[in-house]
């Protein structure tokens, strides 16, 4: 019989003391945590001023590692969404928006610089440096976000950390998960499990039409 134990929940991390689960199928759980499970990143940015010491491509990047607040319940994989606009909708991607001018002194633009059409959707922390504006340079910009997934892309990976390990007791495994902050810890755990046991009925549905 499958017994789960909850031994830590931070919110943004938690772990679970798994036990009569086969290593397999809670490593199958760890990895679905890292690739599959959903997460909000800048995917595309569009720069109607650049005049800072960093080209488009570095800032854009940077852009797209900064961790989002994230809600599956109200947003979309694009491949997903019913709209099949290839440049989403509101309910497949949340516009960003970045105005800023360099006043006297060096100034820092971080991500709470960042204005989203989403008051729910926006970055987790406030504090992540972009770019050094000096007096008289401007960074004005468009940058969309959107759903996606950690095999595609590091930035859309949700969590920080997944790793099981041997519990105390023999034949336990403990499954430790932290979020990189768009979701709460253990929200991804049951997100990763309901992606898996989709996967697998996919997989029992092809077998059946296969093999009848
Ligand atoms: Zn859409």
């Amino acid at each position: 019989m499958v017994k789960v134990k909850l031994l830590e929940d931070t919110g943004d991390s938690v772990t679970l003391q798994l036990d009569g689960i086969d290593r397999s199928y809670a490593n199958a759980v760890r990895r679905f945590c890292i690739a599959e499970v959903p997460a909000m990143a800048i995917d595309d940015v569009v720069f109607l001023e650049n005049s800072s010491v960093l080209y488009d491509e570095i800032l854009a990047h940077r852009l797209g590692m900064v961790p989002i607040k994230t809600d599956l319940e109200r947003y979309n994989l694009p491949e997903d969404c019913d709209c099949g606009n290839p440049l989403g909708c509101h309910k497949c991607r949340v516009l960003f928006v970045l105005d800023a001018k360099g006043k006297d002194k060096v100034s820092t633009v971080t991500s709470g610089d960042l204005v989203s059409e989403d008051r729910d959707i926006r970055p987790v922390s406030e504090t992540i440096p972009l770019v050094k504006l000096a007096f008289g340079q401007s960074v004005k910009l468009e940058a969309y976000a959107r759903l996606g997934k950690g095999k595609e892309h590091a930035k859309w990976q949700p969590c920080t950390v997944a790793v099981l390990t041997d519990g105390k007791n023999e034949g336990t495994f403990n499954l430790m998960v932290e979020s990189a902050g768009g979701l709460r810890a253990g929200k991804i755990v049951l997100k990763a499990i309901e992606l898996l046991e989709k996967k697998l009925q996919e997989i029992q549905v092809s077998v059946g039409s296969a093999t009848a």
